[in-house]
C-alpha cells in the first residue's frame, strides 16, 4: 500500500519514508518502496520528475553513457518498449523518458512538487525524524532517504562585477524552461568541463561570436553520436539480461564494454597507437577501458594522454589555440572525462576565441563585457558552465540534525564521512543514495542508483521483518570505511587533479577523494556480504515504544 493520502498536508503527517528528490534515484526508491507497502512521500523542489535531466537544458547536453545503457534496468516491459533515438539522448528526450516512468508507474500521487526539504531533526525519544518543507509543513517519517543527487547543487563562481553585468546570464545547470536563441548575439561561456565542452559547439553555430573562458584544459574524446537503428536497439534488448548483469557486477564503472588483458606498456608504439585510433574513432568513455592500468600508472596513463593531446593539435588549426586546449595539468581520466561532439573543432570557426583564464584570471566582469588581462571582451550573454559543488553540496544546504543535536555539516566539516556511502554515524534511518563513499559519479549512475535503491528497500525489509526501529553506521565500521576509501583512491593516479571528485572546484571545501574507486561490481559485493552478515557494521534497534511500520499487503 502506499502513502495514506489523508494525513498528506496534516501537520500530524506521518510516512514510514520521506525521500528527497524525484530524479532517477527518488523516482525508483518511491517505486520500491510502494511495491513494499510502505508509507512514503517525495519531495521535490523542481517542478517536475527528472532532475539532472529537469535542470540541465542547455544547448548540447545530452548523456555520455550511451543511452541503452543509461537507462532504468529494473522493469524489463520498460527496457524492451522504450526507444532511444539516439546513441546519447539529448535532453529532452531523457527527461521524457523520466516522465514516462513517473507515468508508467503512476509515481506522482506520492510526489510534491515545488516543495523544498529545508530541515529534518532526528528525535531520539520517539526515534522519529521530523521533516520540515519549504510549504512551512512538517511531517514524521521512520526514515529519510535523501535521492537529492551529487550534480544537483549549480556552482556560482565568486568573480567581481557579475552581478553588474547588464546582458542575461545563464547557468548550464539551472538553464530556462523555455528556448534561449543566441542569434546574432556575442556570448560568453565561462568553464570548460563537461557542460561547457557540449554547449560550446551548439552555441557557436547560433551566436555571432562566442568567447570561451578555459581555466582548465580538459581531456573530451568524440561522442560519435548517430541515430540509433531498429537493428542496433534490438541487438541490445535480446543481449539486455548479460549487458545487465555486466555492467552490475563485473564492469568497474558500470558500463558494458570489453575489459582490457593489458596494461598500455605492454604493447609496442604502433600497437598501442592503432588500439587508441581505434577507440577514438568508436568514440565514447570507453576509450580509457583500453587498457587496464591507465588510472594506475604515470606512464601508461602518459601515453593515452599525448596520444589525445596529439589529436587536438591534429584538430586544431592555429598552433597557440591547440597548444591552450591541450590538457597538461593532470592524468588523463582523472577528472570525469568529456565527450564531444566537435568541440575542438569549433575553435577553427571565425566567431570563435578561446581566452586563458588560467594564467590571468577574470579580473571583473563589467556591464558589457569579461575583462581579462586589462582587455575587455565584449559579450551580450554569458553563460556560466562552472559546474556543481558536487557530491555533497545539496545534501549540506538541507539543515539535518542527528543525535545530540549535531548537524550532518559539522560532522562533514572535514570532509564526508560515511559507511558504504549509505549512512553517516550519529544520524539513524537517514539514508544517502550514491553518497561519498560509494562509485556512484565514477559509474554510470544508473547502476549505482539502482543498486542503492535496492538494498536500502531490502534493508527495510528485514528491519520490518525483525522488528527493528533504528539502524545507525557504527563509528568504528564507518572508521574502517573512510580509511578504505582513501587507501584505495591513493593507489590510483585520481588524487593528482584538482577535481570536483576531490572537492577542488569549490574554494574552502576539504580536499577529499570523494566517490569509492574500488569499483561497482566489487562494491556491489561488499554491500551484499554486509546484509548478508545482518548489516554487520550497522547497529540495529529495536525503540522502546516503536510506531509499527506499514505491514506489507
Ligand atoms: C549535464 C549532466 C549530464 C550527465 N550525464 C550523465 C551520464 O551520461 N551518465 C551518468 O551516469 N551520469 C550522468 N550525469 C549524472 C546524473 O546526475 C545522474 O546520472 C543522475 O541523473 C542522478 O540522479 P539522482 O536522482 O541521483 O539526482 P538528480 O537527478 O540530481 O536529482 C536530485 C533531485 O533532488 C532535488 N533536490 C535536491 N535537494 C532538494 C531538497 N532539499 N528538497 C527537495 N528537492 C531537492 C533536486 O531538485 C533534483 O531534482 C550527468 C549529470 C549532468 C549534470
Amino acid at each position: 500500500m502506499s502513502a495514506p493520502p489523508s494525513a498528506f498536508g496534516s501537520p500530524a503527517a506521518h510516512y514510514d519514508v520521506v525521500v528527497v528528490g524525484a530524479g532517477f534515484a527518488g523516482m525508483y526508491m518511491l517505486h520500491r518502496l510502494r511495491g513494499l507497502g510502505f508509507s512514503a512521500r517525495v519531495y521535490e523542489q523542481g517542478s517536475g520528475v527528472g532532475g539532472t535531466w529537469y535542470w540541465n537544458r542547455y544547448p548540447g547536453a545530452r548523456c555520455d553513457v550511451e543511452s541503452m545503457q543509461y537507462s532504468y534496468s529494473f522493469s524489463d516491459e520498460l527496457q524492451q518498449e522504450w526507444d532511444w533515438s539516439e546513441r546519447y539522448a539529448p535532453q529532452p528526450e531523457i527527461l521524457k523518458y523520466a516522465n514516462h516512468v513517473a507515468d508508467r508507474f503512476n509515481l506522482r500521487p506520492d510526489i510534491q512538487f515545488d516543495t523544498r526539504v529545508e530541515r529534518a531533526v532526528f528525535d531520539e525519544a520517539t526515534s522519529l525524524w521530523s521533516v520540515s518543507t519549504s510549504d512551512g509543513k512538517t511531517v514524521s517519517a521512520k526514515f529519510v532517504v535523501l535521492a537529492t543527487g551529487c550534480l544537483s547543487n549549480a556552482r556560482m563562481p565568486d568573480i567581481k562585477g557579475l552581478d553588474r553585468f547588464k546582458g542575461r546570464v545563464y547557468h548550464t545547470g539551472h538553464w530556462p524552461h523555455e528556448a534561449v536563441d543566441f542569434t546574432g548575439q556575442r556570448v560568453g561561456v565561462i568553464g570548460t568541463g563537461s557542460s561547457g565542452i557540449q554547449s560550446v559547439p551548439v552555441i557557436a553555430e547560433q551566436a555571432s561570436h562566442l568567447t570561451v573562458f578555459q581555466r582548465t584544459a580538459n581531456f573530451s574524446i568524440p561522442a560519435r553520436n548517430a541515430a540509433l537503428t531498429e537493428a542496433e536497439r534490438q541487438k541490445f534488448r535480446a543481449n539486455y539480461p548479460e549487458i545487465r548483469r555486466f555492467a552490475r557486477e563485473t564492469a568497474r564503472n558500470g558500463i558494458y564494454t570489453e575489459l582490457p588483458d593489458r596494461g598500455a606498456l605492454d604493447d609496442g608504439d604502433n600497437e598501442r597507437r592503432s588500439k587508441y585510433e581505434a577507440r577514438w574513432n568508436r568514440g565514447g568513455l570507453t576509450f580509457m577501458s583500453v587498457y587496464n592500468n591507465l588510472a594506475l600508472e604515470q606512464a601508461a596513463n602518459d601515453t593515452s594522454a599525448d596520444f589525445v593531446r596529439g589529436k587536438i593539435a591534429e584538430i586544431v588549426n592555429d598552433p597557440e589555440t591547440a597548444t591552450l586546449l591541450q590538457p597538461n595539468n593532470h592524468p588523463i581520466g582523472s577528472k570525469r572525462i568529456c565527450i564531444d561532439t566537435d568541440y575542438f573543432a569549433t575553435f577553427n570557426r571565425p566567431n570563435v576565441t578561446l581566452v586563458d583564464i588560467k594564467s590571468n584570471p577574470i579580473e571583473e566582469i563589467t556591464e558589457n563585457a569579461v575583462r581579462v588581462a586589462g582587455k575587455d571582451y565584449e559579450v551580450d550573454a554569458l553563460v556560466l558552465a562552472t559546474g556543481f559543488d558536487a557530491m555533497t553540496g545539496s545534501v549540506a544546504k538541507i539543515d539535518i540534525r542527528g543525535r545530540d543535536g549535531q548537524t550532518l555539516n559539522q560532522k562533514w566539516s572535514a570532509g564526508p564521512r560515511t559507511y558504504l556511502g549509505l549512512m553517516s554515524s550519529g544520524f539513524p534511518n537517514l539514508f544517502v543514495i550514491t553518497g561519498p563513499g560509494s562509485p556512484s559519479v565514477l559509474s554510470n549512475m544508473i547502476v549505482s542508483i539502482e543498486q542503492h535503491v535496492d538494498w536500502i528497500a531490502d534493508c527495510l525489509v528485514y528491519m520490518r521483518d525483525n522488528g527493528l526501529d533504528t539502524m545507525e553506521a557504527a563509528t568504528d565500521a564507518e572508521d574502517r570505511w573512510v580509511a578504505h576509501v582513501n587507501e584505495v583512491a591513493y593507489t590510483t593516479l585520481y588524487p593528482q587533479a584538482n577535481s570536483w571528485y576531490m572537492g577542488a572546484n569549490v574554494p574552502g571545501k576539504p580536499r577529499i577523494f570523494m566517490p569509492y574507486i574500488g569499483g561497482v561490481g566489487v562494491y556491489r559485493q561488499i554491500c551484499n556480504d554486509v546484509a548478508a552478515k545482518g548489516y554487520e557494521g550497522f547497529i540495529m534497534e529495536r525503540a522502546e515504544s516503536p510506531r509499527k511500520m506499514v505491514a506489507s499487503s
